[in-house]
């Protein structure tokens, strides 16, 4: 399970593990990892913050002006069907995946001040919306949590903003 620390986390380390299991599973399931869905893959993992398809392209237009909107399309389709990042579907945007080499069921939690996300693994909560579609007869196919909050970095500085206040 993790908790993002933001401000004691070696965040290099995070990006080094993360291609290194990118690039271990791409070579597991026959997949490949071109440069240009590696960088992608970097960029979305720039930080812990969710990125939309649009920024992605203007931090790739700062290396290639004449990189085309498809090419990030393609790269991100790959790279969730891949299972190494996921989409933040009331958001639009993306986040890479913090354990690609395990399947798991994630809850998504995302602050709505810094936009970072963090997952969660949630298989009992997949298991009940499962048993409540079956007891209504109907056959889930796509699930996906989302949880908007407050992390707590962002929790303390507004307790410390209020404590000023006072
Ligand atoms: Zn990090
Ligand atoms: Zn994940
Ligand atoms: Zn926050």
């Amino acid at each position: 399970m993790s908790k993002i620390l933001v401000a004691q986390h070696n965040h290099k380390s995070c990006i080094k593990q993360a291609l290194n299991s990118a690039e271990t599973i791409c070579k597991q399931k026959k997949l490949r990892l071109t440069p240009i869905r590696k960088r992608i893959f970097e960029l979305i993992w720039s930080n812990h913050k969710a990125v939309g398809a649009y920024d992605l392209l203007e931090s790739l237009h700062l290396e290639d002006p004449k990189a085309k909107p498809v090419t990030i399309y393609r790269a991100l389709d790959f790279l969730l069907a891949a299972g190494l990042i996921h989409k933040i579907k009331s958001l639009n945007a993306f986040i890479g995946c913090l354990r690609p080499e395990i399947s798991h069921n994630a809850m998504l939690l995302i602050c709505n001040v810094c936009q970072q996300t963090d997952e969660v693994e949630a298989q009992n909560i997949y298991q009940n919306i499962c048993q409540i579609a079956e007891n209504n007869a109907f056959l889930p196919q796509n699930i996906s949590l989302e949880l908007h909050g407050v992390c707590n970095s962002c929790h303390q500085i507004q307790e410390i903003d209020l404590n000023n206040l006072s």
